[in-house]
């Protein structure tokens, strides 16, 4: 076998063989400068295989293969219901390899492998198929009321050649957010993914080239953000920029994305609240609270990770939330069935985590659970105790700033005004989740919380039909839902001279 691919043994026993190359005219291929990255295994740190990095010069590569395929009549004039069965056919093959895909993402990000299986594979085959769905439903429209003189109408083209740049946290269904909408209408892609997840993104290119797309339509790099990512967001052949990631790599993006003004759709971060009304129902704000924050380890750009209680019920929260956490999140390893939170992704990502721990107890807020790393686990891993830290008052950094963690800051109010008022008071405005019985107060609060998406009595029950994305500096554009496919069109309008007079 050559170095471009390598059999592997997960923990759970399975064997499969994980690609390491470029992925791109749907062939895998060694980076020009033979540069690599390793992917290490959160649970153990060991190293799981190393995988080619690209630099500026296969980045050029990839562009040119997907600006080929975007004009190649195979392609560019594919039949929209054909485009749509290449996807479904997509969905088919990762539910066939829905075991070993799921495998993959646990070992190289962490989290448990019941969760990929279910719910991130889940995601990933629904994704797809929707948008399999949509290929040939998405049309212009025929503009009357002009004058009698003038036909005009609009089509929906596809953008061109769309950069997607991905993150780790939810590295298939990221992939699959983005190649649904952007190929179900006709664009061409080179996709980067994190350099710390970089291995389920390989093996879908095995995926992608069985169905039959045609060579360079779909093209996956990995690769190091400053180097490949830098060189996808300030390339002059590409059209547009989708990137999931921190709010400062977005603004880094927009920054670069300018040089040709590329269309943008961002998704960045989140100080997510959570707002806890006297008249909920107490077994449902805790529960929901709970999967809001520590669900995929706190890793949710959404999480609501500030929990605002009204006076009235705060103990009584407080107790309950700390009881069900000590219940539920069970720790440890994420191959383990009865496992709920595994490792954060690296070393970083847990030092991060730490260091706020470290300044919660410095600024005062009162920590009453976790606070320090997760030991029980064979000594070595990422692993980070569920920590709560209450009392927290509003100029606190760890109020203000995404930790990214298994890592909640809870405070109290006394008035709805005083709610909304502090839930507000934040740079971010991506989700928002509030609990109340009282419907008309439900959805008062609702319009006026400044997010993307708003939760009521749940918090990141996200669904894919439904658009997501942010406000503030939380993002730009939306991804999901019909609204997703706005993001891979462009309008164009036709004017037809019916006359002879002009
Ligand atoms: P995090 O801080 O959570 O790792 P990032 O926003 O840095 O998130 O990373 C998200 C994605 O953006 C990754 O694929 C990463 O490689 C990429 N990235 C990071 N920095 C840059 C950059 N300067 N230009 C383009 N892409 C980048």
């Amino acid at each position: 076998m050559s170095d471009l691919f390598v059999e592997l043994t997960a923990p759970n026993g399975r064997k499969y063989k994980q690609p390491r190359g470029l992925f791109i005219n749907n062939e895998f291929v060694a980076s020009k400068s033979g540069e690599t990255i390793t992917s290490i295994n959160p649970s153990d740190e060991s190293e799981i295989a190393s995988v080619y990095a690209a630099g500026p010069e296969d980045v050029d590569v990839a562009v040119a293969a997907a600006r080929k395929a975007f004009k190649d009549p195979s392609w560019r004039d594919m039949d929209a219901t054909t485009r749509g069965d290449l996807l479904f056919k997509l969905a088919s093959l990762i539910e066939e390899h829905r075991e070993t895909l799921a495998t993959i993402e646990t070992w190289d990000n962490g989290k448990p492998y019941s969760v990929s299986l279910s719910d991130d594979l889940g995601e990933v085959i629904g994704t797809i198929k929707y948008y399999a769905g949509w290929a040939d439903k998405v049309h212009g429209q025929v503009i009357g009321g002009t004058s009698v003189m003038k036909l005009a109408y609009t089509i929906r083209e596809p953008v061109g050649v769309c950069a997607q740049i991905i993150p780790w946290n939810f590295p298939l269904a990221m992939a699959a957010w983005k190649l649904g909408p952007a190929l179900a209408t006709g664009n061409t892609v080179v996709m980067k993914a994190a350099e710390q997840t970089p291995l389920s993104i390989l093996y879908l290119g095995n995926l992608i080239k069985e169905a039959g797309f045609p060579p360079g339509v779909v093209n996956l790099l990995n690769g190091e953000g400053r180097k490949a990512g830098a060189a996808l967001a300030q390339h002059l052949d590409v059209d547009k920029i989708a990137f999931t990631g921190s709010t400062a790599t977005g603004k880094e993006i927009m920054k670069m994305a300018a040089v040709n003004m590329k269309n943008i759709t961002l998704e960045t971060g989140g100080k997510s609240p959570l707002v806890v009304f006297d008249d909920c129902d107490l077994d449902q704000a805790v529960k929901w609270s709970h999967i809001g924050i520590m669900y995929n380890q706190g890793q949710v750009c959404t999480a609501t990770s500030r929990i605002l209680v009204q006076e009235g019920i705060y103990d009584k929260f407080v107790e309950a939330f700390k009881e069900h956490v000590s219940k539920t999140s069970v720790v440890g390893d994420p191959f383990k069935e009865d496992t709920f939170q595994g490792p954060q992704v690296t070393k970083a990502q847990f030092e991060r985590v730490l260091s706020y721990i470290e300044s919660g107890k410095s600024e005062g807020a009162k920590l009453v659970a976790g606070g320090e790393a997760y030991k029980d686990v064979g000594g070595k891993g990422f692993f980070i105790s569920p920590t709560i830290f209450i009392d927290v008052k509003d100029n606190m950094k760890i109020y203000r700033e995404e930790v990214f963690g298994p890592f909640v800051a809870i405070s109290s109010f006394k008035t709805e005004d005083e709610a909304i008022e502090r839930a507000n008071d934040t740079t971010y405005g991506l989700g928002a989740a509030l609990f109340t019985q009282d419907i008309t107060k439900a959805h008062r609060v609702a319009r006026l919380i400044e997010a993307g998406m708003v939760w009521i009595n749940s918090s990141n029950d996200s669904d894919i039909r439904v658009p997501f994305g942010g406000v503030k500096q939380s993002g730009i554009g939306r991804e999901l839902g019909e609204a997703g496919l706005e993001a891979y069109t462009n309008k164009k309008s036709i004017h037809v001279n019916l006359g002879t007079k002009l």
